[in-house]
């Protein structure tokens, strides 16, 4: 159970915390008011995921936008990538998504994205923070008020157009591909197997596509918490797996053997798919795996890290033009050519497309990348400790090259070590990487000694 103090959120992607106690509809309300009143008087798009607090708060949102003189337009429940796109491109002030992403369901939050679609950079959130802190909204006068739209139909067709316009879609649909999909009854439930049947013509099994029913595991879609969808795999005889968080942004992917790839090698797929179309380099954070310099190697791009975080990686390949970017442990896909954001039908499609194009399976295609073993896991320390930890790695390994980008990554000959701390409790988060099973948790369980001993 978090603290208390932890279970409402300010900041760095919007307003977050659990329904009832911390985030009500009056929060909301005035926090989308004072978001109307940032954006100046004009359109903003609202759309949401399928959790139970969504239709309150999304509510209380139109609410605060029409106070402050906005026009809402409720795209109803659709992927947050979807979202995004039909803000950045239907001339709208911003957007706002109301979802916790893969935050359990009594969570909730709102994302918000500016009139380009895009998450609010740093200075805008702190200008959007200072304004509702100081509470002076816009209060929109009775003649001032405008309308309350909605287009359920637009958003979708859009995005998916954007997405098709980068595979060969006669060769996906030549192939009919079996496909297994869990879509955690989110918001890509009716999206995505429509996508995949009716446009790239799969023969689609699914589990968890009712948006009327409740999340029905972990809401993070990671090998640990899809069993069903292996299960599935193995019932239908598919060819690949598919599933999404509860907002659509993240994806994960299972081989026809039911195993689930790691994260890190389905975005390295993605890169190594975009890099045969697209020019231009490639953006991660610190902790996503060296498989992707190796990819980018191949074909003579470079790679440049950033922070962990959407947001950081956004910002850096808007100033370095990337052709592809995202964050391996987090199953982010982001393709500037379709939006700068996690998209999980752009991985998708990609991924498809390279199984037709090579008629490999994906286990084929999986076992062709670069062969590297991750251990990623949690430290807690107690408070006053956190400097002398880092001094002590630091100490450790004296010829080591360093980057103090995010916390502390060590890059050894064997692999590497990155450690940060977390925002909002006293916890490290540690990965290691190797090119062993062994060796990457002989550096995980080094770290943990030393910390142990210092
Ligand atoms: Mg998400």
């Amino acid at each position: 159970m978090p603290r208390r103090e932890h279970l409402l959120k300010i900041g760095v992607s919007g307003v977050r915390g659990v329904v009832g106690e911390f985030l009500t509809p009056a929060l909301a309300c005035a926090f989308a008011q004072a978001f109307g009143t940032y954006v100046g008087v004009g359109r903003v798009v609202v759309g949401r995921d399928t959790r139970s607090s969504g239709p309150m708060l999304q509510h209380a949102v139109a609410c605060g936008l029409l106070a402050s003189g906005c026009e809402v337009v409720d795209v109803g429940i659709l992927p947050t990538p979807t979202i995004q796109m039909f803000a950045g491109s239907s001339r709208a002030q911003g957007g706002m998504a109301i979802t916790a992403s893969h935050n359990p369901p009594e969570y909730n939050a709102l994302k918000l994205f500016n009139s380009r679609g895009l998450f609010l950079n740093q200075y805008e959130r702190e200008e959007l923070i200072d304004l509702y802190h100081q509470s002076e909204f816009r209060n929109a006068t009775n003649s001032e008020i405008r309308r309350a739209t909605s287009d359920f139909e637009t958003p979708t067709r859009q995005h998916i157009a954007r997405v098709l316009k980068h595979v060969d879609v006669e060769r996906i649909r030549g192939r009919r591909f079996r496909v297994a999909i869990d879509c955690v009854n989110g918001a890509g439930s009716v999206m995505t197997p429509a996508f995949l049947r009716d446009e790239l013509n799969c023969e689609v099994h699914a589990i968890s596509i009712d948006p009327k029913q409740p999340f029905p595991r972990e809401a993070e879609p990671r090998p640990e918490t899809l069993g069903d969808l292996s299960a599935l795999m193995g019932a239908s005889g598919s060819s690949v797996g598919f599933a999404q968080d509860p907002d659509g942004d993240r994806l994960a992917v299972a081989d026809e053997t039911g195993r689930v790839l790691d994260n890190d090698d389905v975005l390295a797929l993605a890169v190594d798919a975009a890099l045969r179309r697209v020019k231009g380099d490639v953006v991660v954070n610190l902790t996503t795996s060296s498989a992707i310099d190796e990819i980018a190697a191949r074909h003579g791009r470079a790679v440049h890290r950033t922070p962990v975080g959407e947001a950081n990686v956004v910002e850096t390949m808007q100033a370095v033009n990337a052709a592809i970017g995202g964050e391996g442990a987090n199953g982010g896909i982001i393709f500037p050519a379709v939006h700068l954001c996690r998209d999980s039908y752009t991985g998708m499609a990609f991924l498809l497309d390279r199984m037709a194009e090579t008629g490999e399976s994906m286990s084929a295609l999986a076992a062709g990348l670069p062969r590297y073993s991750r251990k990623l896991g949690k430290v807690a320390y107690e408070h006053g400790r956190l400097a002398s930890l880092m001094q002590a790695l630091e100490t450790h390994f004296p010829d080591a090259r360093m980057d103090r980008l995010d916390g502390l990554k060590i890059m050894l000959p064997q692999g590497w070590i990155h450690v940060r701390s977390s925002n909002t409790e006293p916890i490290l988060r540690l990965a290691t990487e190797a090119r062993s099973e062994t060796e990457a948790e002989e550096l995980f369980a080094g770290v943990l000694k030393l910390f142990e001993e210092c």
